[in-house]
C-alpha cells in the first residue's frame, strides 16, 4: 500500500500545500471536496505563470503527483465507508448514500396531488382520533392465524370460503380483511384495560380479494377496522360510535338501521346500513331507490376472539367493525364506478387535487 503514504514534494510551495491539504482533508465531512479546494486550482494557476523548461515541467509533474495523492485519499475513503453503509431505500430512484450533489435531478411533485383515498383516511382517521381512537396500521402480508385461527374460524370452516384471497408460494395471505389485526391489538393494548382505559383502536389497511372487477367490486381495497373494549360495552355503544362518525364524515344527520347477520368473530353480527346522504331516504340512483346504503359489517367480539387474546371475556366485552373506506368515499362524492381510484386517470385524480 506504498501509494497510500504521503509524498514528499521537492518543491517548498507545493509541499506547504500537501500539507494544509492533509489536515483540511481530515476535517471534511464530503472528502471528495479536497479535490475542489482552491489551493490546487492556484497551483495549476501558478504552472502557467513559470518559464517553459525543466523548472516549469518539474512543478508541473509535482503538482499533478499532489493531486494523484488526493484522489487515491479519497478512493480509499470510499472503500473503507462500504462497511458502514447497512441499508439501501430500494423504493428510492437511486442509491441513497449518493452524495446530494450527485444525484439524478427528479422531476419536481408540483404536477402531482395528493390521493383522494389518502386525503380521505386522513380526515377520517382525524374524527376517531378526536373520538379517542389510536391508529394502528394493518399488515399487508399476513399468516393463516391471524387470518382465521384467531378469530374463531375452525379449521376447514366453510365460513373461510366468503375471504378468498392471494397466497405466496411460502403460505403467506395478502389478507382479505383487517381484522387480522384484531388479536394484535387486543393484546398489544390489553394493558389499557388493567389501568381502567378502554381499548380503543382504528385499523387502515389495504385487503385483498381474489375478485372479478367491475364498477363495485375491485381486488385491492382499503378498509378501516375499528375496536373498543371495555367493561359493560353493549350493541348501543357500537351503533352510537359510527352514527357519531358517520354523521360527522358526511356532515349532516343520518339515520341507522341493522339487521342480524353472521361473522364468526362477532355475535351477534350486524350488517349496517344509514339513509342514503344524498336523497335523506327519497330513493335515489345512488341509493337504488331503497333509500338506504348497505355500507359495513360489525358486531360485538366474539368472547372466543377475546380469550383467544388474554382478554377475559366475563370482565369484558367490545365491538369491532370493518369498513369499506372506498365505498365511503364513493357515497360522499357519488363516486359510480370503484375502479376510477386505481386507474391512474387524471381526469378522475385532478377533480380532488
Ligand atoms: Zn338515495
Amino acid at each position: 500500500m506504498l501509494y497510500l503514504q504521503a509524498m514528499e514534494y521537492k518543491d517548498p510551495e507545493i509541499a506547504k500545500v500537501a500539507k494544509t491539504l492533509r489536515d483540511k482533508y481530515k476535517k471534511l465531512e464530503d472528502k471528495r471536496a479536497i479535490l475542489r479546494t482552491p489551493e490546487i486550482g492556484a497551483l495549476y494557476e501558478r504552472i502557467k505563470t513559470l518559464p517553459a523548461g525543466k523548472v516549469r515541467a518539474e512543478f508541473g509533474r509535482e503538482v499533478n503527483e499532489l493531486k494523484a495523492e488526493l484522489e487515491q485519499l479519497v478512493r480509499k475513503s470510499r472503500t473503507s465507508n462500504i462497511e458502514h453503509r447497512t441499508s439501501i431505500d430500494v423504493t428510492a430512484p437511486f442509491d441513497v448514500n449518493t452524495p446530494l450533489d450527485e444525484r439524478p435531478q427528479l422531476l419536481t411533485a408540483d404536477q402531482g396531488s395528493r390521493h383522494p383515498l389518502t386525503a380521505e383516511q386522513e380526515i377520517i382517521l382525524d374524527i376517531f382520533s378526536r373520538m379517542g381512537f389510536t391508529a394502528v396500521e394493518s399488515l399487508e402480508l399476513d399468516d393463516d392465524y391471524h387470518m382465521f385461527g384467531s378469530l374463531n374460524f375452525p379449521p376447514d370452516h366453510p365460513a373461510r370460503d366468503d375471504y378468498d384471497s392471494f397466497v405466496t408460494d411460502e403460505g403467506l395471505i395478502a389478507p382479505a380483511h383487517t381484522s387480522t389485526m384484531q388479536n394484535r391489538v387486543l393484546k398489544q393494548y390489553k394493558s389499557n384495560l388493567e389501568s381502567d382505559q378502554p381499548i380503543a383502536v382504528v385499523i387502515p389497511g389495504r385487503t385483498f380479494r381474489n375478485e372479478d372487477v367491475d364498477t363495485t367490486h375491485e381486488h385491492t381495497l382499503y378498509q378501516l377496522e375499528g375496536i373498543y373494549v371495555d367493561k359493560g360495552i353493549h350493541a348501543g355503544h357500537l351503533m352510537a360510535t359510527l352514527k357519531a362518525f358517520l354523521e360527522e364524515y358526511y356532515e349532516k344527520q343520518i339515520e341507522i338501521k341493522t339487521q342480524p347477520f353472521y361473522f364468526p368473530f362477532t355475535e351477534p353480527s350486524f350488517e349496517f346500513a344509514i339513509s342514503c346522504p344524498f336523497c335523506g331516504r327519497a330513493g335515489c340512483q345512488i341509493c337504488k331507490q331503497t333509500g338506504w346504503i348497505e355500507l359495513l359489517g360489525c358486531g360485538l367480539i366474539h368472547p372466543n376472539v377475546l380469550k383467544e387474546a388474554g382478554v377475559d371475556p366475563a370482565q369484558y366485552t367490545g365491538f369491532a367493525w370493518g369498513l369499506g373506506t372506498m365505498r365511503l368515499v364513493m357515497m360522499k362524492y357519488g363516486i359510480e364506478d370503484i375502479r376510477h381510484f386505481q386507474s391512474g386517470n387524471l381526469k378522475f385524480l385532478r377533480q380532488f387535487s
